[in-house]
């Protein structure tokens, strides 16, 4: 009896998953696994200040090439609950569309990938290699004891991933849109000016560290990043926040503080970002601190076998040509690039991390055909 992908995200979505908890999810992917002879490893990490995560690896076979699907089990909160027209956590089916907290986002592709895997096998073909998969309970958290810890641990195993497909909601319309093969960067700002308080009516004696902040925002917007490059549009840098927290008209504030976010492609670097920055700032001068925090540097899979064998199998199945897109946030593939070439596509993205999330039951059909396509080529090749 092979898996059925719709029962699985139904029974995933009704574990209660909220990041970082756990409340059986791998369990129910685990025996799944195990039920298709996969050989399978739980992770829990933590690490000093931070909640214990679980995390499972499972390999079907030892021999290379190694293929493997990537994704979370953990999801985002659900929000207030009087916005959802089912209960979040009961997987309700309903026409033709199957509701709740995690449905696009991602367990109905975890369930896609086992549903593949299984028609795959059953259907007589051999795995040339192995088949993994890689499922982390942090994604939608810090993302400090999953994927990275898990990384490591692969290495100091010697077990080697030599392609990956992450299963991230990648479609903004429907299935076969677009795949990412990249991602951009992003850097957190903050920077404070400090001056001296003092009454408006005696400027001379306080010092305003308004106009120096307003000068080096100025200075930072003007600064053209560059102008994109072959996979990437340009880098951008948004202003998010201006904050001096004063209510008195009166007053010259002591300080201010901006925050801003950079999205930079593959011409930049968070340590190049940050010198540029801070010589901007410098230019205007005075006291001032800069903290910078990066969240993940620009990548990008350039593309190759393994973009061409997701883009031959969307066009297989639904006869689209998928965009290749280095466009939209960061996901964990931002870690899996420093050890194979990585890929991603899923559901459709467009009731994500909202109230009522679901996914069509035709486009978990697809995305199970198009997963199991991707399994033939590949291990035809
Ligand atoms: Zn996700």
């Amino acid at each position: 009896m092979g898996v059925d992908a719709v029962t699985l995200t139904q029974d995933l979505i009704g574990c209660r998953s909220v990041t970082p908890a756990d409340d059986g999810a791998l369990d129910v992917i685990q025996s799944a696994l195990e039920g298709l002879g996969f050989r399978c490893y739980r992770l829990p990490f933590s690490a000093p200040g931070t909640a214990m995560v679980d995390n499972l690896y499972a390999r079907l076979g030892t021999a290379a090439p190694n293929f493997c699907f990537a994704g979370h089990s953990d999801v985002v909160p659900t929000g207030n609950p009087a916005l959802w027209d089912h209960d979040p956590f009961a997987g309700t089916v309903q026409d033709d569309g199957l509701y709740g907290r995690g449905a696009s986002d991602m367990k109905g592709a975890i369930a896609a990938f086992i549903a593949a895997t299984s028609g795959f096998i059953a259907g007589g073909n051999g795995v040339n290699g192995s088949i993994s998969l890689l499922i982390t309970g942090d994604e939608e958290g810090p993302a400090l004891n999953g994927t990275v810890r898990m990384l490591d641990w692969l290495r100091e195993k010697g077990e080697k991933l030599d392609y990956c497909l992450v299963g991230e909601p990648t479609n903004p319309e429907k299935i076969g849109d677009m795949a990412k093969i990249g991602r951009r960067g992003s850097l957190n700002g903050t920077l404070t000016v400090t001056g001296t308080a003092g009454h408006v009516a005696y400027p001379a004696l306080a010092r305003n560290p308004l106009p120096r902040l307003l000068a080096m925002l100025n200075g930072l917007l003007l600064e053209k990043l560059d102008d994109g490059s072959d996979h990437f549009q340009r880098s951008n840098m948004e202003i998010t926040s201006i904050d001096v927290d004063n209510e008195a008209r009166n007053v010259i504030p002591a300080e201010a503080t901006a925050l801003f976010n950079i999205r930079y492609n593959d011409r930049q670097s968070a340590g190049g970002l940050h010198d540029r920055i801070r010589s901007v700032c410098d230019q205007v001068g005075g006291d001032y601190q800069l903290d910078m925090a990066a969240s993940g540097d620009a990548f990008l899979t350039p593309p190759g076998r393994l973009s061409e064998i997701v883009a031959g199998a969307v066009k297989k199945i639904t006869g689209q040509t998928v965009a290749l897109s280095t466009s939209g946030g960061t996901s964990d593939a931002r870690f899996i690039k420093n050890h194979c070439p990585v890929v991603e596509f899923g559901l459709v993205n467009k009731t994500i991390h909202k109230a009522n999330e679901y996914v069509s039951l035709d486009d978990l059909d697809l995305l199970t055909r198009i997963y199991r396509e991707i399994l033939r080529t590949f291990f035809k090749s």
